[in-house]
């Protein structure tokens, strides 16, 4: 089992060469070990990330085949089905870090925002579903000055998503906690940035 700080390291090591266009060995001729992977998985990291084409949680940290488990949905809600699968992974693989992985300009977070300045009711119940699990961490940015930027509102939105969704999966789950309190579980919240490749783990990260 790797702890979660060397976890970390190896994800800051592996954005590092994603954003400066270098591909590591490792997960380059990760296919090459595919015949080695029937074995239990052993993934040295949870990452639960927006779907967004943008962010593959693999390439965007240079890891390969069987070296992460990843979670992945519009805005990297936090529901019981995500938590559940990091419970999953954390009880099952002994996996120590969990990230917590939204970005810069998501389009669940602009399509919470338009909706709460201008209800359109168009969306389904289903997608209604994620709309509701972003505002309550977005809603209270309306009330500021922040509303007459629509960029730094954007911004200052993604960030609030990642930190409200990060805490709630610290303190949403008995499970995690006891195991962020007794096991060294680690929970980080991060944000990548379409613009430059790279990963700022700016909520609970140890020497962020
Ligand atoms: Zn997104």
């Amino acid at each position: 089992m790797i702890p979660a700080r060397e976890a970390l390291e190896r994800l800051r090591e592996g954005n590092i060469r994603f954003a400066s266009h270098v591909r590591g060995g490792d997960a380059f001729l990760s296919h090459t070990r595919r015949p080695d992977l029937g074995r239990p998985q052993e993934p040295f990291a949870i990452i639960l990330g927006c779907s967004d084409a943008r962010v593959p949680a693999e390439i965007v940290f240079d890891q390969g085949l069987g070296d992460l488990f990843v979670i992945r949905v519009a805005g990297n809600i936090v529901a019981p089905s995500q938590v559940g699968s990091v419970e999953f992974a954390a009880t099952r693989f002994g996996t120590r870090l969990v990230v917590l992985l939204g970005h810069s300009q998501c389009g669940a977070i602009l399509a919470t925002l338009e909706e709460l300045t201008s209800p359109s009711g168009n969306h389904s119940r289903n997608m209604r579903s994620i709309v509701d699990r972003v505002r309550p961490s977005v809603e209270g940015l309306l009330a500021t000055d922040l509303r007459h930027d629509i960029d730094a509102l954007v911004r200052e939105a993604v960030r609030a998503n990642i930190r409200v969704a990060t805490n709630h999966l610290r303190h949403g789950s008995a499970i995690l906690e006891q195991m962020i309190q007794e096991d060294g579980l680690l929970v980080v919240g991060a944000e990548y940035s379409l613009d430059t490749g790279d990963v700022d783990f700016f909520d609970g990260a140890p020497g962020a």
